[in-house]
């Protein structure tokens, strides 16, 4: 680390955002430093998106196993041993950190450890140790939130769950967003028995209805005992361990674990606010202009701190149009228009662009085009799983606004349909396209005939 204490960037939390700001700015010509107090890499390297994707891809081995008895396989049924997969993530993520810290050290980034804390606009202490800078970014993320439900402390959260003792014999998933549905997808596959509530009538709320429909049916029946309408309002612990909620509608459960997945909100505590002028908007979000820029000038936020779709590779663009504009004299602002976004759930679910509600709000008149099928490998593998497809056009411009699956590796298949959004694309290209046969992608250039 060097001498001075002075540094052109200082950026605070080391997370998808800050990594890339700070270490572009620093491979711009800037002195930079860069404090976090719990991790390298943030939530999504630690106990986020990478950790969560190892783990599905861990969970879907059961149905793996079940489908290839079909083609040909003979195997025992196999055991899962939680404690294998566990450890083996705790090392790649170790490896993961270790990686982050090269590349910030490469780049020329002072990395401090510690939470900082603003003295003053210019002045951040982290320890005892002060620090000044031109220029602050904040990029703290975002913290899980657990509803102030006596018995609380007995629940966990995501950021808990990776590294349990022991694999839950009996899990409740509380919560319908993102982390709910893909944590309940994780320990149903992995042998769990899960039961997913969530409080409202339908999960996924923002989702297309179509979509949100089709994944309920296809989750239910892939093992997920899932309860709408339903939340819990206490928890005790009883004397042999286990735990006992209670729900608004008087009924009890009893499971091992209570996960938790009810939101997060930012991370901002004991940062020293009352010390800088930075608004917070009503749900306690850094409130930033379009180039970050919080309400004290030299300070500016990015990533899930501030709001918006909350998805690393949005941190990424914003991190990094932060270090062109301000290091690179390239003024850079994120589009935001378009941005894929997959749940990794069972089957996954993937989209871009408008839901059939939005659409229909934006444009007079929009022609929905659908896909209902059960995929190739199933026939002899023996799955009931059906893959949806669907694709929304605005008439007046023959334009793809809206594109979304349900269906295995939808993830994968909707980037691409992303870049065909992005440039425009309109239903006669798609149209136009030639399939790869046989996929269940290929469905996307060949649907001919509207929904009736
Ligand atoms: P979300 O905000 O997506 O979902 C929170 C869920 O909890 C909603 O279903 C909400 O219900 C429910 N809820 C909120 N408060 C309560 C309460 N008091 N009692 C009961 N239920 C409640 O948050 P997540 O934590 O799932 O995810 C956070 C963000 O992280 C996501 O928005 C996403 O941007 C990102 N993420 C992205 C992933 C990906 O790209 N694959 C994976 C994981 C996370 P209601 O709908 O009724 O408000």
């Amino acid at each position: 680390m060097s001498n001075s204490h002075h540094y052109d960037l200082f950026v605070v939390g080391a997370g998808s955002g800050g990594v890339r700001a700070s270490r572009m700015a620093a491979t711009y010509g800037a002195k930079v430093a860069v404090a976090e107090d719990r991790y390298m890499g943030g939530t999504c390297v630690n106990v986020g998106c990478v950790p969560k994707k190892l783990y599905v891809y861990a969970s879907q081995f059961s149905n793996a196993f079940k489908d290839s008895k079909g083609f040909g396989w003979q195997t025992q049924a196999p055991d899962f041993h939680w404690p294998t997969l566990r450890d083996n993530k705790k090392a790649e993520i170790s490896r993961l950190n270790g990686v982050y810290e090269n590349i910030l050290d490469g780049s020329g980034v002072d990395v401090i450890a510690g939470r900082a804390r603003f003295i003053d606009a210019h002045t951040v202490k982290v320890g005892e140790q002060i620090y000044t800078a031109d220029k602050i970014i904040i990029a703290t993320g975002t913290w899980p939130y657990i509803p102030d439900i006596p018995g609380r402390e007995h629940a966990i959260t995501s950021n808990d769950i990776f590294d349990l003792d022991t694999f839950p014999k009996k899990i409740i998933v509380v919560g319908g967003g993102y982390i709910a549905v893909e944590f309940a997808g994780i320990f149903n596959g992995l042998g769990a028995d899960t039961i997913q509530l969530y409080r409202g009538p339908l999960f996924l709320r923002g989702f297309d209805q179509d979509i949100r429909e089709f994944a309920a049916k296809e989750i239910a029946a892939s093992g997920v005992d899932l309860r709408f309408n339903n939340n819990i309002s206490r928890i005790d612990k009883q004397s042999d361990g286990t735990l006992l909620a209670t729900l608004e509608n008087g009924n009890q459960i009893e499971a091992d674990t209570i996960l938790y997945a009810t939101g997060r909100k930012p991370h901002i505590q004991d940062l020293g606010f009352e010390n800088v002028n930075v608004a917070l908007d009503d749900r306690g979000l850094i409130k930033v202009d379009e180039q970050f820029c919080t309400s004290e000038p030299n300070i500016y936020a990015l990533g899930d701190v501030t709001g918006g779709m909350e998805l690393t590779p949005v941190a990424l663009a914003e991190g990094m149009a932060f270090a062109k504009t301000h290091f690179n004299h390239q003024p850079s602002q994120v589009d935001y228009d378009c941005i894929p976004t997959a749940v990794f759930c069972q089957p996954n679910i993937g989209t871009c662009g408008l839901t059939e509600e939005q659409a229909n709000k934006h444009y007079n008149n929009i022609t929905i085009y659908e896909s209902n099928f059960r995929a190739m490998k199933h026939t002899i593998g023996g799955r009931e799983e059906r893959t949806y497809m669907k694709l929304i056009v605005d008439d007046l411009t023959d334009r793809v606004v809206g594109i979304h699956m349900v269906g295995e590796d939808a993830g994968e298949i909707i980037q691409g349909m992303a870049i065909a959004m992005k440039a425009g694309a309109t239903k006669a290209t798609f149209d136009s396209t030639i399939g790869i046969h046989p996929t269940a992608a290929e469905e996307f250039v060949t649907m001919r005939e509207p929904r009736g």
